[in-house]
């Protein structure tokens, strides 16, 4: 298939002229687009020298570009100044799926969203699970925080603490508080944004076992799999299970029930995932802070 890509908001954060950082999973997903068959075209607003920048950035990385505003083979049939494409990645599309990444300026595509629909499901969800909370999410950033010998008031030296320090390192302890918070903002945001994401991908799978009454469970089977927040059901539990798959559990629940019923059934947790839960939660904070001196 011939897919033409934007550059600008598309490929990187729109920083025109400059070339901004790399939307995320971009260069893995146009290699295997590539890898696929499929053929890309660049199809941007750039000219002259912030074009070469464009172009230079896809060379860069080794992702071949059959075209550069337009299709080669679209002259021999075509008068028209629009690029030829059965397929346009555009984050100025109507439609076109957006993510706001840590650090961005602007929207970018979410090419997990385009990667899901130009390569299929099943070679996705691996992408997708990876980015989903857990052991295999790192934040692109650490959260960085600086050395405080009293950000724990309990166990520093209070004899040698002045009043004026004490409240310094009690602002400072406030920010670092309140990244370690956004930290998990973000992860539940991007939790939202995944939550049964295979039930619009997948909606003919899940159609076929839908209409069995779930006596037929293949796509219900694979859903628990790709999905973290079935803590429930113990192959709906991932290895790596926290808190923020507990809230998204809980949120699924209370979600269905109220607007199916206005009621909700009991929602229950096995206390020793909660405990796993817990404990995995403190670790992925820990992996994700950095302390500079
Ligand atoms: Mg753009």
């Amino acid at each position: 298939m011939k897919i033409a890509v934007d550059f600008d908001g598309t490929c990187v954060d729109h920083r025109y002229p400059e070339v901004g950082p790399d939307a995320p999973h971009v260069v893995n997903t146009l290699l295997k687009l590539l890898e696929a068959g499929h053929t890309l075209t660049l199809y941007t607003m750039r000219s002259a020298g912030p074009l070469q920048d464009a172009i230079d950035w896809f060379k860069n990385r080794g992702i071949h570009l059959t075209g550069i505003q337009f299709d080669p083979t679209q002259g021999s049939w075509s008068a028209s100044n629009k690029c030829y494409a059965e397929k346009y990645v555009d984050d100025a599309a109507f439609g076109a799926p957006l993510i706001k990444p840590e650090g961005f300026e602007q929207e970018c595509i979410d090419w997990l969203r385009v990667r899901e629909d130009l390569l299929g499901r099943s070679e996705t969800s691996e992408v997708v699970q990876k980015s989903l909370p857990g052991k295999g999410r790192k934040a692109e950033k650490k959260i960085v925080i600086p050395k405080s010998e009293t950000a724990d008031t309990r166990t520093c030296d209070f004899k040698n603490v002045d009043k004026e320090t004490l409240l310094s390192s009690s602002e400072q302890h406030i920010r670092d508080i309140a990244q370690g918070m956004g930290f998990f903002c973000d992860m539940l945001i991007q939790a939202s944004m995944r939550h049964d994401h295979d039930k619009i991908t997948g909606i003919n799978q899940f159609h076929e076992d839908f209409v069995t009454g779930f006596k037929q469970t293949k796509w219900w089977d694979n859903h628990r799999k790709v999905n973290r927040h079935h803590i429930e059901k113990g192959d709906g539990v991932p290895d790596d299970v926290n808190l923020i798959d507990v809230i998204e559990h809980i949120v699924d629940c209370v979600m269905a029930g109220m607007a199916r019923s206005g009621s909700v059934r009991e929602v229950t947790a096995d206390p020793k995932i909660l405990s796993r839960a817990f404990k995995n939660t403190v670790d992925l904070l820990m992996q994700n802070v950095e302390v500079k001196r």
